[in-house]
């Protein structure tokens, strides 16, 4: 006999729900994480509401923020060159874009804009359930993602976001020493983007942000905090008037798009970060970025490169998940955990499905 597990379940547009589901047993060629923590997402809420529907299978379990250990590795395995250095009780999370490495995007080296990608927590079954089972052609690409040192659950979870934000911050350029960084947006993405830029030199990063609970958490991770109305004039002070040389967009709000315009300095580069809602538009002064040279970018999703830098950063200390993920619920009080996301409770939201 079979034996069961509870999965979260999205079975249609905003119908969610905690199931039952075989607990699987790896086939050849592929790998069952025993998951230990899944932090939960904006995107996740647009799923749960059915706002999001584009790449999810409904019937699908949700959770892409995994952190697990390897629980069974099937048969072939460990002889792929991917797979040879995995074993059963090590720490290991997933990159979740799962691509099909021969279409135009993947064979540039952005597999994570291929065009017939499917994710681990929308179209894959995700970590909200005891066991993720990672199959055979992710596990071939080189997917399963082991950790070097063992590091806590919640902040191995984490390395999906990360990974994302790493990508936003390449897209850009990075910030160089010295520079100045304005980071719209004090949510975990807005504090993942303050600590990655203060460790790679940035002089200052500005925050802003509406709740004081968050400006604390940035304030704390080093940041110069404001709130939103103040934000043109905090910077102005702190450039003596020049801009800022990096501007990140960490929320979804469309006339954002104008505003980071105006903040950056004369050839400052520019991070529409976050996603927008479906059909947004907004109206910007495209002089800004002709006479002021400033470049434009965005970021979607992560390779797996960028996992695998995201683990060290995070295994390292590099990066501290503490303020970051600040509350943690067992599975069965999944509710609890999505009104605490909607209601901003905290920062980050975690669920441990061993409880
Ligand atoms: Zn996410
Ligand atoms: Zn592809």
């Amino acid at each position: 006999m079979t034996s069961t597990m509870p999965a979260l379940t999205l079975r249609g547009p905003g119908d969610v729900a905690l199931t039952d589901k075989p607990v699987p047993e790896p086939g050849p060629g592929e790998v069952l994480l025993a998951v230990e923590a899944t932090t939960i997402c904006g995107t996740d809420l647009r799923l749960i509401s059915g706002q999001k529907t584009s790449g999810v299978r409904y019937g699908a379990t949700l959770g892409h923020e995994v952190a697990g250990r390897i629980a069974a590795i099937g048969e072939g395995v460990t002889d792929l060159p991917t797979g040879a250095n995995l074993r059963v009780g090590q720490q290991a999370t997933v990159s979740i874009v799962v691509s099909c490495g021969t279409c135009r995007a993947c064979l540039a080296g952005r597999e994570h804009l291929c065009t017939s990608m499917e994710l681990v927590g929308y179209a894959i079954d995700g970590g909200l359930a005891p066991y993720l089972l990672v199959p055979a052609r992710a596990v071939a690409r080189g997917n399963v993602i082991p950790v070097p040192a063992e590091i806590p659950a919640n902040r191995l979870a984490i390395a999906e976001p990360m990974s994302c934000v790493l990508n936003g911050h390449r897209r850009h350029g990075g910030v160089n020493p010295g520079e100045t960084v304005v980071v719209i947006g004090g949510g975990p993405i807005g504090l993942l983007h303050t600590q990655l830029n203060l460790a790679s030199g940035a002089a200052q990063v500005i925050l802003s942000e509406n709740n004081e609970s968050r400006r604390a958490s940035g304030a704390e991770l080093g940041a110069v905090t404001t709130a939103p109305d103040q934000l043109e004039a905090v910077l102005a002070e702190r450039t003596e008037g020049w801009g800022a040389d990096v501007v990140v967009v960490a929320i979804g709000l469309p006339f954002l798009a104008q505003t980071s315009l105006s903040l950056a300095a004369p050839g400052g580069r520019v991070s529409w970060f976050a996603g927008f809602p479906k059909d947004a538009t907004a109206e910007v002064d495209p002089n800004t970025v002709h006479y002021g040279e400033v470049t434009v970018s965005g970021g979607s999703n992560a390779r797996r490169a960028d996992v695998h830098d995201a683990v060290r950063l995070l295994s390292r200390g590099v990066i501290d998940e503490r303020p970051i993920v600040t509350h943690t619920f067992g599975l069965s009080e999944w509710e609890s955990a999505i009104d605490a996301v909607k209601n901003h409770v905290g920062v980050k939201i975690a669920i441990d499905p061993t409880r």
